[in-house]
């Protein structure tokens, strides 16, 4: 564990508002993963440049046991973060690794990789998370790339009111996280409060931001988040951060990132700019373009 002591005050002096709650959608993905889908189809333009957010989180093995087999993706990147369990991954570019409690595995699928996501294990519980964060038009076709992030390897620090931040992406109180990307500059903490405290961070108005409750509550503003609700913040002009107040132990992701303000063309598992480039993409999967695993 990377633990900074001295840290940079993050002040905010017009904190955001909460716009409104989302609950989320049961469904499966996978081979019958349940999973709630937290940034849903039809928030991707709300909450450009992110594409999705998916939560699992279970004791029971039949929800989870088939895993992810072979699946094909193009034109943005993938983000899983698992708190508890062990997950496998190949992909067809030759890499391999365990997934498993707090690490974080982030991988550029660019112009196509087939990748399986496997449990690696038969009981016990499996909880995490997986962001989609989408590619600017000129990143979309680049070399697929992927990192393994160990939870070791993660930054963390605590504030003063014991308020302790993980730094997956981007920067918080002076700490920079372990992954930064250029044009959508994400931030993505996992915040774990102890007890009743507050949590200061600043975000620039134009991004855009939401928090995941998956664990007790906060309120933002007076606006109370309950647990398994994601808060999407509103992009007030002139705010310049947010402000996150626990009554007791509570746990959350806190996620923003600059808009790409360009169109957004899904097919599944692709996500491009246009129709063409969706079709393209189809075509070059079914011509085993997209290298198989080894
Ligand atoms: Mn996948």
């Amino acid at each position: 564990m990377r633990t900074h002591t001295t840290l940079q005050r993050e002040t905010v002096t017009q904190a955001r508002d909460v716009e409104r709650l989302v609950a989320g959608t049961a469904t499966s993905d996978g081979a019958g993963v349940k999973l709630t889908r937290v940034l849903t189809h039809g928030l991707q333009r709300r909450l450009d440049p992110y594409l999705m957010l998916d939560a699992f989180g279970t004791d029971n093995p039949d929800d989870y046991i088939g895993g992810f087999p072979d699946h094909p993706h193009r034109g943005f990147e993938t983000v899983t973060y698992m708190i508890a369990g062990r997950m496998r991954h190949r992909d067809s570019a030759g890499n391999e690794g365990l997934l498993q409690n707090g690490g974080v595995q982030w991988m550029t699928a660019g112009s196509g990789v087939v990748h399986s996501e496997l449990p690696e294990q038969e009981d016990g519980r499996m909880e995490g998370f997986q962001l989609w964060l989408n590619l600017p038009s000129g990143d979309k076709m680049r070399t697929p790339w992927y990192r393994d992030i160990q939870s070791a390897d993660i930054p963390e620090l605590t504030t003063e009111a014991g308020v302790t931040a993980r730094v997956i992406a981007g920067a918080s109180h002076g700490v920079a996280g372990a992954m930064q990307r250029e044009v959508t500059l994400p931030l993505y903490l996992d915040l774990h409060f102890e007890k009743a405290g507050d949590f200061t961070q600043t975000i620039p108005a134009d991004h855009n931001a939401y928090v995941y409750v998956y664990r007790g509550a906060l309120s933002i503003n007076g606006v109370a988040v309950p647990e398994q609700r994601m808060a999407i913040l509103k992009n007030t002009e002139g705010s310049d951060g947010v402000v996150l107040h626990a009554e007791g132990p509570t746990k959350a992701l806190l996620i923003a990132g600059r808009p790409l303000n360009e169109p957004i063309a899904q097919y599944g598992p692709f996500v491009m700019n246009t129709n063409e480039q969706l079709y393209q993409a189809v075509e070059d999967f079914r011509a085993g373009k997209f290298a198989e695993i080894a």
